[in-house]
């Protein structure tokens, strides 16, 4: 552990970061981390996981072996996460032995749906209507104004995973029993346009930068494309700017933090929001002045925040499980496109709906960004790509 400043905020280049979780997040984080003269100490159930590949050092142990949490504290300068979802008695036994950020102020209350929708409403953000559920016959209370819905956990989710769209009442009870949750929480329907992300960095003097806002489009309600410029006016660019501002604020985050909008009938509401890099900005390590990684480094260890200029518009296309259904992806034939930047994450299983990597590319405008990312991403899996490579095989033999 080295003490480099007389700052006590200042946590220069040198000493160790520990992340919180091991998964792409946190190694494209100990990349960045690593970049810039840090040593990474990972803590996570993992073993050989996607961010301890790349780690100086990785740690096999479980959020609850407080134990284990005490002793990886105590060797790094800095906690900070990848995973919102570490307990908060993790939390609170780790900040007796260094600095954790983002800490438990944000955490708390990022953790649970129900808490986040009350911070929005506290703040007089706009979100969707919502009703907190505890048993089948509140849920059904709470279904006459409520569908078209979306039932979801309070707790634990990601992906679209521990969600149920209620459609009409005969799917309240598979709803309910679907979820196997104590709590969860019903939110309207929202027909929305579009949905958008706005990243924002807040450091311990709580100075604030946002980046511009990225479009993104889901597929089974997992994020599957992002691209920027995103389109918006720069006025409504602004106010989602300011919520992102008001939340960090209120929750007093050191890091970066992520907040996903609807864009319905010309108005914004807040859908969610994580206190960590987030998917939707992935394409800032290609596109913009500072990455949303390197943000996180610089942010959480007391240095100045980087610019979030963008360069060029850029578009990024997620590469779930799925695209290895059947053989493994053509990766020549997608970095044909010389464009096209690849990254995998290192996952060992290809399961379905599991997040294995992205490719993103730059371009002159958004619109051949988008274009060019999904085109490369489909001759991963094509017919024809499948062919082209059969037919080198055969050449080389
Ligand atoms: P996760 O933590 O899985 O990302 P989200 O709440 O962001 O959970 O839901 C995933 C996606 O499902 C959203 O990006 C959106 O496309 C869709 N969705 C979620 N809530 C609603 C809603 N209330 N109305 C319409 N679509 C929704
Ligand atoms: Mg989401």
């Amino acid at each position: 552990m080295s003490k480099n400043s007389a700052n006590e905020n200042l946590i220069l280049p040198g000493s160790t970061i520990g992340i919180f979780g091991s998964g792409q997040l946190g190694k494209m984080t100990a990349i960045a981390a690593q970049r810039m003269g840090y040593h990474v100490h990972v803590f996570s159930p993992a073993h050989d996981s996607p961010a301890g590949r790349v780690a100086n050092l990785e740690i096999q142990g479980d959020y609850t072996d407080l134990d284990a949490v005490e002793k990886f504290a105590k060797q790094v300068d800095v906690v900070t996460l990848e995973f919102e979802n570490v307990p908060l008695a993790a939390l609170e036994v780790a900040a007796r032995h260094t600095r954790v950020n983002p800490g438990a102020s944000t955490l708390s209350k990022t953790q649970n749906r129900g808490l986040e929708k009350q911070l929005l409403t506290d703040l007089a953000i706009p979100t969707c209507k919502y009703c907190v559920v505890r048993s089948l016959e509140e849920l059904k209370a709470a279904s006459a104004d409520l569908i078209p819905g979306i039932l979801k956990t309070t707790t634990d989710g990601y992906d679209g995973k521990g969600q149920f769209v209620i459609r009409s009442e005969s799917d309240i009870e598979e709803a309910w029993s679907s979820l196997q949750t104590e709590e969860a929480i019903l939110e309207e329907l929202i027909d929305f346009q579009f949905e958008f992300s706005v990243i924002g960095a807040r450091n311990a003097d709580g100075l604030f930068v946002a980046y511009p806002a990225v479009r993104n489009e889901h597929s089974n309600q997992i994020l599957d494309v992002s691209f920027s410029p995103s389109g918006l006016d720069s006025e409504t660019n602004a106010a989602a700017n300011r919520i992102v501002d008001q939340v960090m604020n209120a929750l007093e985050t050191i890091g970066v933090l992520c907040v996903e909008f609807f864009y319905a009938n010309g108005k914004i509401l807040v859908n969610e929001m994580a206190p960590r890099p987030h998917n939707s900005g992935h394409l800032t390590i290609e596109a913009h002045v500072t990455s949303q990684f390197e943000q996180q480094v610089r942010a959480v260890c007391g240095l100045p925040l980087g610019s979030t200029a963008q360069n060029s518009p850029a578009a990024m296309a997620n590469l779930l499980g799925n695209v290895w259904e059947g053989a493994e992806p053509n990766w020549a034939g997608a970095l044909a496109i010389s464009e096209i930047k690849l990254h995998l994450y290192g996952k060992g299983v290809p399961a379905v709906n599991r997040k294995m990597g992205h490719l993103t590319t730059l371009a002159g405008s958004v619109e051949e960004a988008r274009e060019r990312v999904v085109a490369a991403r489909e001759l991963l899996s094509s017919p024809a790509a499948a062919e082209l490579r059969e037919s080198h095989a055969a050449e080389r033999a």
